[in-house]
């Protein structure tokens, strides 16, 4: 559908002093308008999402409110800087602190589990192991915790234990968000693929004349590239299966396994796994949204040989979603032209960072 030129009257009354134009409506982008609208009461506020709703990570993921295991640290600290390692830690503490300070635990279905990190092999349990106390002690002043992480016989024989890891339902938490921004005035445009943006400007999709703004957020993150060529995002695919209920779960809290790459939670009587990338990085940097058939069968191999389930015929649901990746792992907030933002690259873990990064943002304004 091309709407060719707007009309006067379409642009006094939809395009009309913008004063917040937010491109995408996942965690970051509702948080902003969340964020903006309580700084701003009355603000004019409008959003772009390119879905007929929301269709990004924040509505695929696996609902961990993430902190992160101790594996996914002590592998971290051998590929990025200790000062990025507890930034991302802060980001995480403070914006799931923030999450449970203004989100009704029951209009998210928030559980506080705590969270377990299990190993396979003795090698990569004692590699960790040994990391433990100094993680303990680098990330106590932000957890305010002495022993954020404690070993714990659960699953297996050495398992590691995480006060700090919670579940929740992502899609109550969008719905709440929406509707509570909503109320507030912000208006959402669905179906609206933002093209191009300058300052003071969006261009959407089939339509010419620019829509103008006084200040643009781009809350896109694995979807940046085309929009914001100069941030180095890539796009990341990350694959969830849901199994058909079953008579046992093996777990009733969230499981991390190697680094995080691994995940598993019980849901509705059903066990929800995903992630499995690291068997095949380089391919899974992409934004096609096909199954990947060699980690579904990897997943499948592991559900067998370590928690004895033969998940094989069990699977009712599959889906994947689109990370979004920075180098240094560590979310971020970008001006990228005079009045024009962009934050994220959550590198996977967007829960808790989302609700603080954009916050802090609209502090700053
Ligand atoms: C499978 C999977 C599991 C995950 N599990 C967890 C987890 O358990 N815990 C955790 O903390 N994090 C998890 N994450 C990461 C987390 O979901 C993300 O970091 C977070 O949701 C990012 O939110 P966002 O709003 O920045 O981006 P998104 O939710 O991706 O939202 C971007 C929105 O922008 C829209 N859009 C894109 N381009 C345009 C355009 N040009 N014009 C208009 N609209 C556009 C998209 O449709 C989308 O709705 C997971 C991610 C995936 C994919």
């Amino acid at each position: 559908m091309n709407l060719k030129n707007l009309s006067y009257w379409q642009k006094q009354s939809y395009f009309k002093s913008v004063d917040l134009t937010i491109v995408g409506a996942g965690f970051t982008g509702l948080w902003a308008a969340y964020h903006f609208l309580e700084r701003f009461p009355g603000a004019n506020v409008q959003i772009f999402e390119s879905g007929p709703f929301p269709m990004g990570a924040s509505i695929k993921n696996a609902g961990f409110s993430c902190f992160g295991s101790a594996g996914e640290l002590a592998g971290d600290l051998e590929e990025h800087s200790v000062d990025h390692l507890l930034l991302r830690m802060e980001q995480r503490v403070k914006g799931l602190a923030y999450l449970l300070e203004r989100v009704p635990r029951k209009a998210m279905d928030y559980q506080a589990s705590g969270g377990l990190e299990i190993f396979t092999d003795p090698i990569g349990f004692a590699k960790v192991n040994d990391k433990l106390d100094f993680l303990n002690q680098l990330i106590a002043p932000i957890t305010e915790e002495k022993e954020t992480y404690n070993l714990k016989k659960v699953w297996g024989e050495k398992d590691i234990y995480c006060k700090m890891e919670s579940m929740l339902n992502p899609g109550k938490l969008i719905q709440y968000l929406s509707e509570n921004v909503a109320q507030k005035g912000a208006r959402f445009h669905f179906g609206c693929e933002v093209v191009e943006v300058k300052s003071g400007y969006v261009w959407l999709k089939n339509v010419p004349d620019p829509i103008p703004s006084e200040c643009i957020l781009l809350a896109t993150n694995g979807y940046s590239h085309n929009l914001v060529p100069s941030v180095a995002i890539q796009p990341t695919r990350n694959y969830v299966m849901l199994t058909q209920p079953l008579p046992k779960i093996p777990i009733d809290f969230p499981v991390h396994h190697h680094q995080g790459f691994v995940y598993f939670r019980p849901l509705d009587g059903r066990l929800l796994m995903g992630g499995g990338r690291h068997i095949s990085l380089q391919t899974e940097f992409t934004s096609s949204q096909e199954i990947p058939d060699n980690i579904k069968e990897w997943l499948i191999n592991f559900a067998k040989e370590n928690l004895h389930l033969d998940l094989a015929n069990k699977i009712a649901m599959e889906w994947t979603g689109t990370m979004g990746y920075l180098e240094d792992k560590t979310p971020k907030c970008l001006k990228t032209d005079e009045n024009v933002y962009w934050i994220g690259g959550y590198s996977g873990m967007g829960v808790g960072p989302s609700a603080h990064l954009s916050k802090e943002w609209v502090k700053d304004l």
